[in-house]
């Protein structure tokens, strides 16, 4: 396996990816070549799915990674009628969705299918996602008009801040980052995951190059930078064609290793009590008392200690009897 951190040379289009590019780069060479890309876009509602694209508009749908399950409604169908009917097939997803694909690939037609995996913390479910949509139009009194997971633009490629477009407004938030790290949210197959290794199911694996603040400090400059697993010839054939849009370097993996490459996460201790909550109260209690409540003490508390530290405990007591 050849392992590679790389980021796409216009930083452009390397902002509009989730890491450094690199699914942009070697999916324009399959389009170039009059393949056809399968990916996760999101619909007008933004919930995310699977579907097809045969132009670098189209394409460019799936870049940046939604935190939610996709749903694979009819890509899969039409991927093997594009693949019985000749066509060269990039299909991306999570190793999950790949393996899926890889088995219903008709036998003869391998040679045309190549597959991208992404490194996968896991998915959340779309139920979740489809509550906190409703909680942010409810809080901010507005239909919901974009959305990014991770917003890379405002906040660098190392923060994890969401964002939600309503009434033109862009409202930066990380209760939904909050609840996918916590664990409570992910489907039950990602706690038992099959694909947690660095034995990868796609021709390509990319990720986002955690450990390069200490492995290649000068290579980062916050705007992303993908890691890249290569497990086959066909896939390298592939890689080094997008490559030559990127700027890159071999790297070892072992300066890159993530829990998600070699372990699936457990079910938190509080797995139960959560759903328990979440079924019984509505999402915006759940949410006020799990985050804001708490942030709203920790900034409270944050004040008070700033508040006593240039303010003379006499005046405060003074102040304190007045009120
Ligand atoms: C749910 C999820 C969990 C992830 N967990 C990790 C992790 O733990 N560690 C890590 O290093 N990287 C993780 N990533 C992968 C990741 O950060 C990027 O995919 C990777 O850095 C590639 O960067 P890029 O700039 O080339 O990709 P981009 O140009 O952003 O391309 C995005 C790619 O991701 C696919 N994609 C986006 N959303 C989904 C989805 N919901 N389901 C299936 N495919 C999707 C698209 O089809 C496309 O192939 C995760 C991504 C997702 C979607
Ligand atoms: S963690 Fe595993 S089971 Fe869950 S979506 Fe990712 S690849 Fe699929």
């Amino acid at each position: 396996m050849k392992t590679y951190i790389v980021k796409h040379k216009d930083i452009n289009s390397r902002m509009k990816s989730r890491s450094g590019g690199v699914f942009a780069a070697v999916s324009d060479k399959v389009l170039d070549a009059g393949g056809v890309v399968y990916g996760c876009a999101l619909d007008e509602q933004f919930n995310a799915y699977h579907r097809r694209a045969v132009t670098k508009e189209e394409r460019d749908l799936f870049r940046g990674s939604k935190y939610v399950q996709s749903d694979m409604k009819d890509a899969m169908k039409e991927a093997i009628v594009d693949l019985k009917e000749g066509r060269f097939v990039l299909f991306s997803g999570t190793p999950c969705q790949v393996a899926g694909m890889k088995a219903v690939c008709p036998p003869g037609k391998e040679e045309n299918l190549l597959t991208i995996d992404i490194v996968c913390h896991g998915v959340p479910s779309p139920v979740v996602w489809n509550a906190y949509k409703s909680y942010m139009e409810k809080k901010y009194h507005g239909r919901i008009t974009g959305v990014d997971f991770r917003n890379k633009r405002n906040h660098g490629w190392w923060e994890h801040i969401e964002s939600v477009k309503i009434h033109g407004l862009e409202v930066d938030s990380q209760i939904y980052k909050n609840l996918f790290y916590e664990h409570n949210i992910l489907r039950e197959c990602c706690y038992e995951c099959p694909y947690k290794s660095t034995e990868r199911v796609g021709d390509i694996s990319i990720a986002d190059a955690w450990g390069i603040a200490q492995a290649a400090p000068d290579f980062d400059d916050n705007h992303g930078v993908s890691l890249v697993l290569c497990s086959t010839d066909k896939g390298l054939k592939w890689l080094e064609q997008g490559l030559k849009d990127c700027d890159y370097r071999e790297c070892d993996l072992k300066d890159y290793m993530q829990e998600p490459l070699i372990r699936s996460f457990a079910k938190p201790a509080n797995y139960e009590q959560f759903w328990e909550e979440y079924f019984s109260k509505d999402f915006g209690t759940v949410i006020r008392e799990r985050y804001e409540d708490s942030v709203k003490t920790h900034m409270k508390w944050r004040i008070k200690r700033m508040v006593k530290a240039v303010v003379p405990q006499t005046l405060i007591n003074r102040l304190r009897g007045r009120v």
